[in-house]
């Protein structure tokens, strides 16, 4: 990590901190050379996810996004907004373990429906077909053969 102002690399870290959810670290520093002090932002690794659609597009891996299509799936069903977290959670915690960049979508909605079938049925059967995007209902009900 270079001084920003002296471009010496000798500095010393005063301080780490992290932020983003944890995928980044801030670090205060100092230079050891002219004693000037900067922030740096390090993101972690493995950070960044891909998701590959099903059509084969591409897009980032978004949370907030799964956490939404599992709202939709327990609505008005008794599973606490606790669990929606927890099983957020978990499931990002399941996909960065992979060390893969991309990750199907199906494999991430494999890994809800796993946790999803233990709290509540209905829920299940919605986020089956609210977030797998099945073309007929033959891929669906293979699924749903493979998973009940
Ligand atoms: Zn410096």
């Amino acid at each position: 990590m270079k001084c920003p102002f002296c471009a010496s690399e000798e500095t010393q870290v005063l301080e780490s901190r992290a932020v983003e959810d944890g995928n980044a670290i801030r670090r205060r520093r100092e230079c050891t050379k002219c004693n000037k002090r900067f922030t740096t932002y390090e993101k972690t690794k493995n950070n960044f996810l891909w998701v590959i659609k099903k059509d084969g597009r591409r897009e980032p891996f978004d949370k907030e996004k799964l956490k939404r299509g599992i709202l939709k799936a327990i609505e008005k069903r008794p599973v606490s907004l606790d669990l929606v977290d927890d099983i957020t959670d978990q499931v990002e915690r399941e996909m960065l373990r992979k060390e893969k960049e991309e990750i199907p979508s199906k494999v991430i909605g494999s890994a809800v429906l796993k946790r999803l079938k233990k709290v509540d049925k209905v829920a299940w059967l919605r986020f089956v077909s609210v977030y797998l995007e099945f073309d007929d209902l033959k891929d669906f009900e293979k699924t749903i053969e493979k998973n009940y």
